[in-house]
């Protein structure tokens, strides 16, 4: 009898994915998979197509064909706020925060509305949403400071704070643009910590520099390079690939 082999169930499936920018392709034909649970970083020159990449997932730009499944639902027909829904969370380069709120009021707001099984009763949904803050805040460093208005956080503290408005939603997929950017090591050691504490429940997409920070973090490494996949496997071997180290050893 012959054994198929039965497909295997991806959280994301990024297939043959492309955006052409007036005729330029910024992302061209690229497919990709991530598991539940998986750290995946993309690494690549400036210009490579890694922000596009995460720019096409959270419905932020549209592909030009190809496509992208999340769960088994594609994403490329979602509008952003649906894929927001479906739990898909982002993180830009800038931290998006308040800055003349506090650390537990950023929190709060975050926290998705319409989803509570507590209907009318106000109060037992507060406490649910402030049982919430503080757990997010212990996470990701802040407990101490949630009284803190947001504009008094270190560099750092703000792109914690902005992983933890994410947090608060639980999504499935968090993705992750540069965040230890400007960071100190300390920091830096600090952020990876959190991205291997938050994976027990979800995975994370994260483009990154440092590679320091990516040995520290990443399952599996994706090499984009002119929109194209240049290299992918564990860090070992995508450093050790010869393509690998003439296109960084090119810039
Ligand atoms: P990376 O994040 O790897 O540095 P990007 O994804 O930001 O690269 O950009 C890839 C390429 O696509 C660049 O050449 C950039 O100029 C181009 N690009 C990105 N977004 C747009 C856009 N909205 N319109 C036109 N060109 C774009
Ligand atoms: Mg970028």
């Amino acid at each position: 009898m012959l054994v198929g082999h039965q497909p295997k169930e991806f959280l994301l499936a990024v297939e043959a994915l492309t955006v052409s920018f007036d005729g330029f392709k910024a992302v061209n034909d690229l497919s990709f998979y991530v598991d539940e649970n998986e750290i995946r970083v993309i690494i690549g020159p400036n210009g490579a197509g890694k922000t596009t990449v995460l720019d096409l997932i959270c419905g932020k730009t549209k592909a030009t064909s190809g496509s992208i499944q999340f769960r088994g639902k594609e994403l490329t027909r979602m509008k952003e706020n649906e894929i927001v829904k479906t739990g898909v969370g982002r993180k830009f380069q800038n931290p998006s925060i308040y800055d003349d709120l506090t650390v537990f009021e950023n929190l709060e707001i975050s926290y998705p509305r319409g989803r509570s099984v507590f209907g009318a009763l106000t109060f037992t949904r507060d406490a649910a949403v402030r049982d919430r803050v503080h757990e997010v805040a212990e996470m990701i460093f802040l407990k101490d400071r949630l009284n803190v208005n947001a504009d008094l956080l270190s560099h750092g503290q703000k792109q914690w704070l902005e992983i933890g408005m994410l947090l608060i939603q639980d999504p499935d997929l968090l993705m992750l643009d540069e965040p230890v950017a400007g960071m100190s090591v300390s920091e830096r050691a600090k952020t990876a910590e959190l991205l291997n504490r938050i994976i027990k429940n979800r995975s994370v997409l994260v483009i990154e520099h440092d590679m320091k920070f990516v040995e520290d973090i990443a399952h599996k490494v994706t090499v984009l390079h002119q929109g194209q996949i240049l290299s992918e496997g564990t860090m070992d071997k995508v450093k050790n690939d010869p393509k690998v180290i003439e296109v960084y050893l090119g810039h």
